[in-house]
């Protein structure tokens, strides 16, 4: 039931490409070349970007240790989350106060320890799980697309006057922030909450779990953190309490 349940979300899923992410002199000049041409950059393109760009992240970020209690928890938790999807995930823990949590199109998905700390595992199960949807249902690569578009207007003249070798990695940090703060809209929020919730399921997990990590996302306000771009927590727990009542009427 369980190999039925996976098998069909695997199905709705594109398969994600493996890409070589080398960080190398010629990229210098690449990137700018694609920043002044983004509305050409293909989704392959985006991917393969989008993975330098954690790597930049990646090292600009206290990350957790792989022998750390909070690493062993999310890989506890996350398993072969990847493989059974047929996705290409990758984790990391960032060592922060911030209640956050964040995917790319490339399906790394970054999890704050401070999101960690508030949540207890089915809670943050679910989390991750509306990560993934993000991922599976293209919105990463959408809000990877518009901060690309963006930058290349910005960065254009910048690039051709020779100062794109100098850029590279500050452009690529400045694309993430700009992607991974990008507010998603309702109906993303909503798909992406589905998604959480399906998997759940699948997992054998509480669904009501889902309900109270959107309400403490929701109880901590819209101030930063995970509800500025992911908003509307109160109403999307909501939805999710109406999908389990709605079920138990079948
Ligand atoms: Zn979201």
């Amino acid at each position: 039931m369980k190999f039925k349940l996976v098998t069909s979300l695997a199905l709705s899923i594109a398969l994600c490409l493996t890409w070589a992410c080398e960080l190398d002199t010629s990229r210098a000049i690449s990137a700018g070349m694609t920043l002044i041409s983004a509305a050409a950059v293909s989704d392959g393109q985006l991917k393969e970007e989008s993975r330098n760009m954690r790597a930049v992240g990646d090292r600009e970020a206290k990350v957790a240790a792989a022998n750390s209690n909070y690493v062993k928890r999310l890989d506890r938790l996350t398993g072969s989350l990847g493989k059974d999807l047929g996705l290409d995930l990758n984790f990391k823990v960032y060592l922060t106060d911030e209640i956050n949590a964040n995917a790319t199109p490339d399906g790394s998905i970054r999890v704050y320890s401070g999101l960690m700390d508030y949540m207890n595992d089915e809670e943050l199960f679910f989390v991750i799980g509306h990560e993934i949807g993000h991922v599976v249902n293209g919105d990463a690569l959408d809000a990877m697309r518009v901060a690309y578009t963006s930058a290349g207007l910005r960065q254009g003249a910048a690039s051709m006057s020779g100062a794109a070798a100098s850029l590279t990695d500050s452009v690529l940090g400045d694309l993430l922030e700009t992607a991974i703060n990008a507010q998603f809209s309702q109906k993303q929020e909503s798909e992406a909450d589905e998604y959480g919730y399906n998997l759940m399921k699948v997992y054998g997990k509480n669904p009501a779990s889902a309900v109270s990590a959107l309400n403490k996302l929701a109880a901590l306000g819209s101030g930063g953190g995970f509800l500025s771009s992911h908003p509307d927590g109160a109403r999307r727990a909501k939805n999710i309490e109406k999908m389990i009542s709605d079920e138990g009427k079948r």
